[in-house]
């Protein structure tokens, strides 16, 4: 691995909240990984909604399989920018870590549920996870990441919650940007979603390839798996395409972010901060991913099917908070137990930290 100059740098890290000796065999990013991967919030991944509620089949995305494709792909790109693997990987196996049961409408229903007390925001929650929620040392809460993998975790804020957060919300009030390597997991993240969710969207039949057809993106990578197979199935078809759009969009990601690098010249991680985002796709495929996601928007998260489950999952969630509120008692003891929070925010962090067949149960049994 050749780091730039630009790259964020374990031996410069700001640190983290609890100082703490340094490991001899780890770097400081690596430490952060293998904490997330031993957290509990990573573990329930496996049992939370992408898409498909987890029950609806084995074969669809989790948040977990998400998580590791997120990973896989960011490590590429800042290996191949010189960025830091380690960091990059971090940032992305804890991006999700914050998001409730039953995916975004989950979310919108517990945000709703929070409203008069002070909200919910699935990126703010992630980094309430490792800071504070994930409870495995005698001697602090939380995980005690470096600053770095923190400022990466939290990809968006309002203004109002930045306020109250310290060094870690700065960015936000100065209109700042993080480190590129969390840049580079924000990008990561959309590749995977959107691809991913043509691959599951075809499989579960919300999607044909008739459909699929009117994406640029997509006709354009479906022309050259003809062009070279003739007699395949849509099965495999949908494979080579999805495969095909994926390069496509890495190296493009790759290519673009290296021309704005060259433009730019950040010398250090201090002025990738304050310099415009450098990592980005070329206009044309922004374009063309746009298309896309506007596309998977309408065909498949506004299909009856998964709009069904977003009302189903949005009740789920009002049932669980209303009856947590009339009796917060019901909340597991060693859960609330010497909680500093109000009451509400308890509820939140106890029903965001669910998985899909938990709060199933859960609400079933009230
Ligand atoms: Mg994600």
């Amino acid at each position: 691995m050749i780091l730039k100059a630009y790259a964020a740098d374990p031996l410069k890290t700001l640190g983290r909240r609890y100082t703490e000796s340094k490991s001899i065999n780890r770097n400081d990013f690596q430490r952060d990984r293998d904490r997330i991967i031993h957290s509990s919030a990573f573990r329930r991944l496996e049992y939370k909604t992408q898409v498909f509620v987890n029950h609806e089949g084995d074969m669809f995305r989790t948040r977990l399989t998400h998580s590791i494709e997120v990973s896989q792909i960011s490590r590429g790109i800042a290996r191949t920018l010189g960025c830091h693997e380690d960091l990059a990987e971090t940032i992305a196996l804890a991006h999700d870590l914050g998001h409730t049961p039953f995916g975004h409408a989950g979310q919108d229903a517990l945000n709703s549920c929070m409203k008069i007390h002070g909200g919910f925001e699935h990126n703010l929650q992630s980094l309430r996870v490792v800071d504070y929620l994930e409870r495995r040392y005698a001697s602090f809460d939380g995980l005690n990441l470096t600053f770095e993998s923190r400022e990466g975790i939290l990809k968006h804020c309002s203004i109002k919650n930045a306020k109250t957060l310290g060094s870690i919300g700065d960015r936000f009030i100065n209109k700042h940007q993080p480190s590129l390597e969390a840049q580079i997991v924000n990008i990561a993240d959309e590749i995977a979603y959107n691809n991913h969710d043509v691959d599951d969207g075809f499989r579960s039949g919300l999607l044909n390839f008739k459909a699929l057809m009117q994406n640029t993106l997509f006709s354009r990578c479906a022309k050259v798996v003809d062009q070279i197979y003739s007699n395949i199935s849509d099965g495999q078809k949908i494979n080579e395409v999805v495969r095909r759009m994926i390069h496509l969009l890495i190296e493009d990601v790759c290519t673009q972010s290296q021309k704005n690098l060259d433009v730019y010249q950040p010398k250090n991680i201090y002025d990738v901060r304050i310099l415009p985002p450098l990592i980005d796709f070329s206009s044309d495929l922004k374009k063309e991913q746009y298309e896309l996601k506007q596309f998977l928007r309408h065909a498949m998260y506004e299909h009856p099917h998964v709009a069904k489950m977003t009302e189903n999952a949005g009740n789920t969630i009002e049932k669980l908070f209303a009856h947590y509120i009339k009796q917060p008692k019901a909340i597991p003891e060693n859960f609330s137990m010497d909680r500093i929070d109000e009451p509400a925010r308890v509820i939140a962090d106890y029903i965001a930290g669910m998985t899909d067949r938990f709060a199933i149960q859960a609400a079933e049994k009230l």
